[in-house]
């Protein structure tokens, strides 16, 4: 059995339906590497995820293998993992399972929960995470008085990237089933991804609409601008409730949060619950008829002028730039 240093922080990372790791990972090790020694856990049976976290900072890797069920046997999986690491901390990614992992592992260990934290750092008492409350107006820590802090980290918000680790301590960890009721997965059917562009959730680019759009077919341009840039679509509240685009889409406090480099918004206001779910994006470009939108309080670029105008000319100059 490996021995972990004292200032481990162990990160569970979010494997995909195909047996990946989710693009939450670079992230994730790379914040814990900021304060202490990334230790990865993976539950999956994909012999290639040992290799794939190495290669993005960890220095140790505990493999467990998936029990029958949902949630419930990766929480029982952290909690052997946690118990063998004694870390100083743990991140896990603030997905959808994520959540819900940190949650339950949480109120059955009595450890303090940060959700959503946009960074983590280290002080003389323990690990302290960063979060961006009330739309990106404050910026607020919160530390635990006692035990490790469980912190789910926001996907895209960390920039700080790991060195590889060359040689990593891989070790198969045992895991004693919880009992504990369970979600039976009965069968697996894969959705098909009918669509090319990237997932918004963690999208290094996103492209979104608002009201401005006028209607479902005019926010076709909206799709344009993102194909041209590589980018994920996203919308304001407004123009899913308008019916253009399926609520999936949409960006903001009952949304989506998302932290690209670059967040475009087009014919979007910047009500404060849209600004919740993407101020904290690192580069941010808006396009809006009315000077005083309040979206150019926070754009780093502001085009002021008519999107049907605007944004037909830039997909030319980004097409021309691509020849
Ligand atoms: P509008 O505010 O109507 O703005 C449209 C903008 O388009 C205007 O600034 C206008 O100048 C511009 N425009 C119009 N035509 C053009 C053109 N031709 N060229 C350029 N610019 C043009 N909203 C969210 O987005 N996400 C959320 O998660 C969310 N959650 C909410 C939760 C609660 C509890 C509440 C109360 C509200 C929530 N909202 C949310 C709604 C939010 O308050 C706003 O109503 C919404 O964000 C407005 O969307 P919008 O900017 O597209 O529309």
């Amino acid at each position: 059995m490996a021995a972990y240093n004292d200032d481990s922080i162990l990160v569970l990372l979010d494997v995909t339906a195909s047996g990946e790791l989710a693009k939450s990972a670079a992230g994730l090790l790379g914040a814990a590497a900021g304060v202490g020694t990334p230790v990865a856990l993976a539950v999956s049976d994909a012999p290639a995820l040992a290799g794939a976290a190495a290669a993005l900072g960890a220095t140790s890797v505990l493999v467990a293998t998936p029990g029958a069920g949902l949630t419930v046997p990766v929480v029982d999986a952290l909690v052997a993992a946690s118990a063998l690491v004694r870390p100083d901390a743990i991140l896990v990614s603030n997905s959808i399972e994520g959540r819900e992992v940190a949650g339950r592992f949480a109120a059955r260990t009595r450890s303090g929960l940060a959700v959503d934290a946009v960074g983590v750092s280290r002080d003389d008492e323990g690990v302290v995470a960063h979060h961006s409350v009330y739309g990106g107006a404050y910026n607020v820590d919160s530390a635990v008085t006692f035990g490790a802090p469980v912190i789910t980290v926001r996907q895209g918000a960390v920039d700080a990237r790991a060195d590889a680790v060359a040689s990593p301590v891989v070790e198969q960890l045992a895991v004693t089933p919880s009992g504990r009721k369970s979600a039976t997965v009965v069968s697996v059917d894969e959705a098909v991804v009918s669509s090319s562009r990237p997932e918004l959730r963690g999208a290094a680019k996103v492209v979104s609409g608002g009201r401005g759009l006028g209607s479902g077919e005019k926010f076709v341009l909206v799709e344009e601008l993102a194909d041209a840039l590589g980018a994920a679509v996203g919308a304001s509240r407004a123009a899913v409730d308008a019916g253009y685009v399926p609520y999936a889409h949409q960006v903001g406090q009952t949304g989506v949060s998302v932290s690209p480099q670059l967040y475009v918004a087009l014919g979007i206001s910047g009500a404060i619950q849209h600004k919740a779910g993407m101020q904290t994006a690192k580069t941010i470009v808006a396009i809006n008829k009315d000077v005083d939108a309040p979206i150019f309080e926070i754009a780093d670029f502001g085009v002021v002028g008519d999107l049907f105008t605007v944004v037909p000319q830039l997909i030319s100059a980004l097409d021309a730039k691509k020849k």
